[in-house]
């Protein structure tokens, strides 16, 4: 097995990183980085950033041409992924776009849908919102309760999402809702988010302020022809949506940086010498290193066109105990970094706050391992 880049591979990072130096304006660590990716303030500057990114062809480089992409290899989007986060993820909320709601509607999309949204989102300038989650619906999204009715030509959507990252600002929301009595009747919905009937509320929370939303829908019109798939196809096309979501995020790049910031601080204090911390963080070094070779490894079935598998969620598990462990390090060692100490540290703790929630939770990865990946039976 071959653990280097190639000399393309080295020249396309240093090409993304000259354009992010190029592209990124001399306050983004001081005015941008310690607001949320999901705050107004980057959910627009992702627009002017990623329509740039786009005209130089580094918004989705993997794409076919027919969809405004440059047929590059997979690994050319990844690397792009790694420098970006890296920098703070100043593409925003539209990773979510690039990683999975283009694919998802390449392949399943009608051809109108393909044409609006797929070349939208390659254009860098449309955000969208994932619409799942319920009050009572999480992990067990079959329990949803957003109803679309269909009379004549369009649906009919009442009830409600929560969690709903970048609704405030969002153009698009890609959302389940319940077409028949059973709990796998559920389909996908195209919504323009300036409906009629839609409404927005945000509400506080842990993590930096501006993330979490609520969206309401009373009796908001859409047209069929704006639904994903057949009815009751959302279960197929989220399971392969959301094989895409589960690499989408190098969490090891960034947890190393943070994890150098502790150390130096550390060291500035005269307590990097005690073994004790010497070998957490040398545990925790190598499992953001382990994380960072489960990622590739996934990214390579990719590039060779295998269908996805549990070693995608294997990865994501493995990434998430890394940050956990390397949260649980700063709070031991450095609190006082944590508390408008060290502004980086801080803010890496707090966006990675609900980690193991965000995208499916630990546990239910863990579940799909066991179940799909090994062949166990499910539990009672
Ligand atoms: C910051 C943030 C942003 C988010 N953004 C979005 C978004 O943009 N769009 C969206 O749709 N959703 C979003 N979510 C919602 C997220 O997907 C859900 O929080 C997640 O799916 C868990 O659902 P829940 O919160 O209802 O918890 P629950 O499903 O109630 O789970 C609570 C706990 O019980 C465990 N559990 C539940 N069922 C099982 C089981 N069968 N076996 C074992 N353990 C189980 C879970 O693992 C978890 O530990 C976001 C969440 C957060 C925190």
């Amino acid at each position: 097995m071959e653990f280097g880049w190639t000399t393309e591979q080295l020249q396309y990072r240093a090409r993304v990183r000259a354009a992010l130096d190029e592209l990124l304006p001399d306050d983004w660590d001081e005015t941008y980085v310690p607001e949320s990716y999901a705050s107004d303030l980057q959910i627009e500057f992702s627009r002017e950033f990623c329509a740039k990114l786009a005209e130089r062809g580094l918004l989705v480089p993997h794409w076919p041409v027919e969809y405004g992409g440059c047929g590059q290899p997979d690994w050319d989007h990844f690397i792009l992924g790694e420098e970006m986060k890296a920098a703070g993820e100043p593409r925003g909320p539209q990773y979510m776009n690039v990683n999975w709601i283009g694919p998802t509607l390449m392949r399943y999309g009608t051809e109108a849908q393909k044409a609006q949204h797929v070349k939208g989102i390659a254009s860098g300038k449309v955000i969208w919102c994932q619409g799942f989650s319920e009050p009572n619906a999480g992990t067990d999204l079959a329990a949803l309760r957003t109803r679309a009715e269909r009379t004549g030509d369009h649906y009919v959507i009442n009830g409600s999402k929560i969690w709903t990252s970048y609704a405030r600002k969002a153009d698009w929301c890609f959302l389940l809702a319940r077409t028949g009595a059973s709990r796998k009747d559920i389909s996908i919905f195209l919504l323009p988010m300036d409906s009629p009937g839609i409404s927005v509320t945000s509400f506080p929370g842990l993590i930096k302020p501006g993330h979490l939303n609520e969206v309401f829908f009373t009796d908001v019109e859409v047209p069929v022809e704006n639904r994903v798939g057949e009815e009751g196809q959302a279960w197929e096309i989220i399971t392969h949506a959301l094989s895409y979501e589960r690499v989408g995020v190098p969490r090891y790049h960034v947890g190393l940086e943070a994890l150098k910031l502790a150390i130096e601080q550390l060291k500035a204090e005269g307590r990097y010498d005690d073994p004790i911390i010497r070998s957490r963080a040398g545990m925790i070094a190598a499992k953001f290193e382990g994380a960072r070779m489960l990622t590739y490894l996934v990214v390579d079935q990719r590039v060779k066109r295998m269908p996805p598998s549990t070693d995608a969620n294997l990865s994501r598990i493995w990434s998430l105990d890394a940050v956990a462990e390397l949260m649980n390090f700063l709070v031991e060692f450095v609190p006082d970094c944590l508390a408008g100490g060290d502004k980086l540290l801080e803010d890496y703790y707090r966006i990675n706050i609900p980690a193991g929630v965000t995208g499916g939770t630990n546990e239910i990865q863990l579940d799909l391992v066991a179940q799909r990946g090994l062949g166990l039976p499910r539990g009672a």
